[in-house]
C-alpha cells in the first residue's frame, strides 16, 4: 500500500520525499504527469480559489447616514468582529432617491467616514 502521494519535483517524480525512478507505461507516472502539466497550465492563467474558510462567525454589521437628500442610507456589510469599522472601508453605496454615490473610507483619527463620490 503506498502512503504518500507521487509528486513531481524539479522535474522528477519523488515519493515522500525520495526520488521514483521513472518507467515507461507506468499508469501512476502517467496520471500524475499528467495531472501537473493541466495544473500548471491552469495555475499560470490564474485558478479562481473557491475554497475559502473563515474561522470567525461574520458579524453583520450596518452603518447609516444621512444623504444630501434627506434620505436616511443604510449600509450593511460582514464584520470579522465587533466595532470593526474597517470592514466598511471602501465600501460604495448609492441613494435610491437622487442617485449620488458615497464611498466609505477611515480617517486618520480611525473614524469611518462617507464621502461624495461623484
Ligand atoms: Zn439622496
Amino acid at each position: 500500500m503506498e502512503a504518500e502521494t507521487l509528486i513531481i519535483r524539479e522535474g522528477k517524480f519523488y515519493r515522500g520525499g525520495s526520488p521514483v525512478k521513472p518507467e515507461f507505461g507506468n499508469a501512476e507516472q502517467i496520471e500524475c504527469l499528467k495531472q501537473y502539466e493541466t495544473l500548471g497550465d491552469i495555475l499560470k492563467e490564474g485558478m479562481i480559489v473557491d475554497n475559502i474558510q473563515y474561522d470567525m462567525q461574520p458579524i453583520d454589521a450596518t452603518a447609516s447616514f444621512k444623504c444630501i437628500c434627506g434620505r436616511k442610507i443604510y449600509v450593511n456589510t460582514e464584520a470579522d468582529e465587533e466595532d470593526d469599522i474597517v470592514c466598511f472601508k471602501n465600501k460604495k453605496v448609492s441613494c435610491n432617491t437622487c442617485l449620488r454615490s458615497y464611498i466609505f473610507d477611515i480617517n486618520n483619527d480611525h473614524d469611518l467616514v462617507v464621502k461624495i463620490q461623484n
